[in-house]
């Protein structure tokens, strides 16, 4: 058999498939876990629903609004406007902090608000540049101190002159001066930024976007791990022994697994798979009893006296618990492939103790996950090694599609038009 074979059944090639279906050409997709939706899922334990960390659906680009509707999803889902924080100095004050530093102590924002009027007289340093160079330009010396640089650190698992600022565009507002100096008053009102409003389900949790993609997939086989490609043949060997033939392959899988998998990548694209950088995200979820902490979706956690970069609390977007009690979602990276460091959760509970988020003997349920890789790490060598690996295996007819096959920062909103150009590519 020769035709589209579609690896992997989370958004991107859910919705690659979907569009092959409306184009009326047929497509085979293998996905090796048990369910749809990859790192769009919901794990459902003891009337909780866990997703795999924090995942809110923010709509910007055209007809994304259209495409929900026509999966049916409008009455499902519920648009919130963003509430989040960053806990910081002993205190939260509004994201983004840059326009928000009035709840810090006056000394914290005094430096925020002298960096960034010093900041003003320099040029600002291109994105393709060091991130450091690029958000003290931006933001000035006390924003990055007291936040860019430790909150970047931690995501990043590496020092902020180690990676660009090229991923972060749409992502980190940039403020006027009168906004900066409302923002320390507490005077600035606006909500900013390209996630200051999200939908959610009402209930169930953010698995139900990849359910409603899924309705529109002819031939999709679960359980079916890839464990081999052969380019030069192009053939896909299965966990099971079966050999699947491609005309057209979209990828969606992380670039580095799929450079794994090939038995036959030249020399020169294994040395750009090497240099492949990310981190994972280890995510600890608790079903806890009683209300909620506080009224935020999520908070940032730049200090690093407390190991998670971030933590959410899905309850108060979605209805995820049973009645009476809330949910709380913390993500820490490490490095992609690590193992979990010793004693990690038990840090993390300390740490949400010291913030005042949690009571531990009111935790009901706990689950850990992982996504693995989790956020591209933008360093020097990225662009050169993507463009390396994407030359070659378009060459066997290997089409990438999606934030990890990518290797990028993207949505899941993005997955839904990547996937629909991919299948434009292949039809
Ligand atoms: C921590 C974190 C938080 C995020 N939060 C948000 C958010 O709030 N809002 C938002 O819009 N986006 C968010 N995202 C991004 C969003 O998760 C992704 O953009 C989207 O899920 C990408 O989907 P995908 O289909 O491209 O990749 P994936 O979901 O990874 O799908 C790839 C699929 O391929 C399968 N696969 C891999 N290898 C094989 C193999 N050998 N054989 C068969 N199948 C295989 C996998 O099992 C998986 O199902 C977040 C991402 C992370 C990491």
């Amino acid at each position: 058999m020769s035709g589209i074979v579609v690896l992997g059944a989370g958004l991107t090639g859910l919705s690659a498939a979907a569009e092959l279906r409306r184009r009326g050409v047929p497509c085979t997709v293998l996905e090796r876990e048990a369910e749809v939706g990859g790192a769009c899922r919901t794990l459902h334990r003891d009337g909780f629903d866990f997703d795999l960390t924090g995942h809110l659906l923010h709509l910007g680009r055209e007809g994304s609004l259209e495409h929900i509707e026509a999966l049916g999803l409008g009455p499902k889902l519920r648009r919130h406007v963003r509430r989040s924080g960053v806990a910081l100095a002993g205190t939260v004050t509004p994201y983004p902090i840059q326009i928000n530093t009035f709840r810090l102590p006056p000394a914290v924002r005094r430096d925020c608000l002298l960096g960034f009027l010093e900041a003003r007289d320099r040029p600002e340093a291109p994105e393709s540049g060091s991130f450091a160079a690029w958000a003290l330009s931006r933001f000035g010396e006390g924003l990055c101190r007291h936040f860019f640089y430790p909150y970047n650190r931690k995501l990043f698992c590496a020092e902020p002159e180690d990676f660009t600022a090229d991923w972060v565009g749409r992502f980190v507002p940039r403020p006027r001066l009168e906004d900066v100096v409302d923002g320390a008053f507490g005077l600035y009102r606006q909500q900013v930024g390209y996630n200051a409003s999200f939908f959610y389900p009402r209930r169930g949790g953010i698995s139900l976007l990849a359910g409603a993609l899924a309705g529109g997939v002819g031939d999709l086989r679960l359980g079916c791990a890839v464990r081999a490609l052969h380019l030069g043949e192009r053939r896909a060997e299965l966990e099971s022994g079966e050999v699947l033939g491609w005309e057209r392959l979209i990828a969606t899988a992380s670039l580095a697994h799929l450079a794994a998998l090939c038995v036959d990548l030249p020399a020169q694209a294994r040395a750009a798979a090497r240099a492949l950088r990310a981190v994972a995200v280890l995510n600890l979820n608790l079903g806890v009893e009683g209300p909620p902490p506080r009224r935020e979706h999520w908070l940032y956690v730049p200090e690093a006296r407390v190991p998670f970069y971030r933590v959410g609390f899905p309850s108060n977007h979605g209805r995820v618990a049973p009645e009476g009690c809330h949910t709380v979602s913390v993500e820490v990276s490490v490095p992609m492939g690590a193992p979990v460091p010793e004693d990690l959760w038990e840090r993390c509970l300390d740490g949400l103790e010291a913030l005042g988020l949690l009571r531990r003997e009111r935790i009901a349920v706990r689950v850990e996950a992982r996504v693995d890789p989790g956020y591209v790490v933008f360093d020097r060598a990225r662009a050169q090694a993507v463009d390396t690996l994407r030359r070659c295996l378009a060459g066997a007819g290997v089409v990438l599609a999606g934030r990890w096959a990518e290797w990028k920062y993207a949505s899941m909103e993005d997955a839904l038009h990547d996937g629909i150009a991919a299948a434009g590519a292949c039809s």
